[in-house]
C-alpha cells in the first residue's frame, strides 16, 4: 500500500493528502499541549473523542445552515474535510471573562459578560498567539473588512448554536476559539468554519457544580482530560463504543 502524503503536521492533529482534489484528510492525534507546548502529555483516546465530538458541532451547524469544511467521518480519528485556506487568526468567542481575559483585566473568572466578545489573535506560536485589534488586521492586510463582518457574524452564529447545543446537556459554555477557512470555488469565495470543534478549544462548566470539563483540566492539573471529555461526549448521546470509559464509578440517582 503506498504511504499518503502528509500535508501539514500540528501539535492535535496531522492534515494528509485526501482521496480527492480539494479534500484532506484530518487525523486527531492524542497529544495534549498547552502554555505554547511548554507543557505535553498523550491522553489516550483524546484524538477519538475530539474526532467525534468536532463531527457532532460540525454537522450540527451545517444543518442549521453555518458552512464548515466537514465531510465526513472517516474513522475512529480521521474525518474528510475540504481543503481550504485558513485565516491566521484565532477566532475567540466569550460569554464569560475567563483565562487570558480575566487575567489581563483582572476580572474574576465566570463573570457573566454584557454579550458575547468576538477577539482575534494571530496565529503565531513563536509569538505566542498575541491579540490583535481589528485595525490592525485591515492595515495589514490579513483580511478585508467584509472578511472581518463575515468572520464576526459565523462566530456569533457558532456561539449561538454551541451555547445552546451545551445548555440541553446543563453545560456553560464559558468561550471558545474557532478557526475560519477560505473555501474557492470556481470564481468565488466564501468563509467556512474550519480546524475543530472540541473540549480543546472551549471552555466548558458543569452548570450546576461549576466542574471544569476542557482544556483547562490538563492545563491546570485538575483531574483526568479524558476523563472530562467523555463526560460531554456521554451527555451529547456521542460517546464511542471503544472510547475510555470514566475511570470512577458513577454514582446513579
Ligand atoms: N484557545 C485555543 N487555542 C489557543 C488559545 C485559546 O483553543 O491557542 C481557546 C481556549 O481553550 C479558550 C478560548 O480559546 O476556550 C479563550 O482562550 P484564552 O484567550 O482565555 O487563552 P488561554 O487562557 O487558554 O491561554
Amino acid at each position: 500500500m503506498s504511504r499518503r502524503k502528509k500535508i501539514y503536521e500540528g501539535k492535535a492533529k496531522t492534515l494528509y493528502e485526501g482521496p480527492e482534489p480539494g479534500t484532506l484528510v484530518q487525523y486527531f492525534k492524542d497529544d495534549a499541549t498547552a502554555f505554547n507546548a511548554e507543557k505535553r502529555d498523550v491522553i489516550e483516546g483524546k484524538g477519538v473523542l475530539n474526532n467525534r465530538l468536532s463531527e457532532f458541532f460540525m454537522t450540527g451547524l451545517g444543518q442549521i445552515g453555518v458552512p464548515t469544511h466537514f465531510l465526513k467521518r472517516i474513522n475512529m480519528r480521521e474525518q474528510l474535510i475540504r481543503a481550504v485556506e485558513i485565516i491566521p487568526l484565532e477566532v475567540i468567542v466569550r460569554n464569560y471573562a475567563a483565562g487570558s481575559m480575566a487575567k489581563r483585566l483582572g476580572m474574576e473568572e465566570g463573570t457573566v459578560l454584557p454579550r458575547p466578545i468576538v477577539e482575534f489573535s494571530y496565529k503565531d506560536d513563536s509569538l505566542g498567539d498575541p491579540l490583535v485589534p481589528e485595525e490592525y488586521i485591515i492595515a495589514l492586510g490579513w483580511a478585508s473588512q467584509q472578511d472581518l463582518d463575515d468572520m464576526v457574524a459565523l462566530a456569533l452564529r457558532v456561539n449561538d448554536f454551541m451555547a445552546g447545543v451545551m445548555y440541553g446537556v446543563g453545560i456553560k459554555l464559558v468561550d471558545f476559539k474557532i478557526e475560519i477557512g477560505r473555501l474557492y470555488e470556481g470564481d468565488f469565495q466564501r468563509l467556512v468554519v474550519a480546524d475543530e470543534i472540541s473540549p480543546d478549544s472551549c471552555r466548558l462548566w458543569d452548570l450546576e457544580t461549576g466542574q471544569k470539563l476542557d482544556k483547562d483540566v490538563f492545563r491546570r492539573d485538575l483531574g483526568n482530560l479524558a476523563d472530562a471529555y467523555t463526560e460531554v461526549a456521554r451527555r451529547l448521546g456521542v460517546l464511542p463504543q471503544n472510547a475510555p470509559q470514566p475511570s470512577k464509578p458513577t454514582l446513579i440517582n
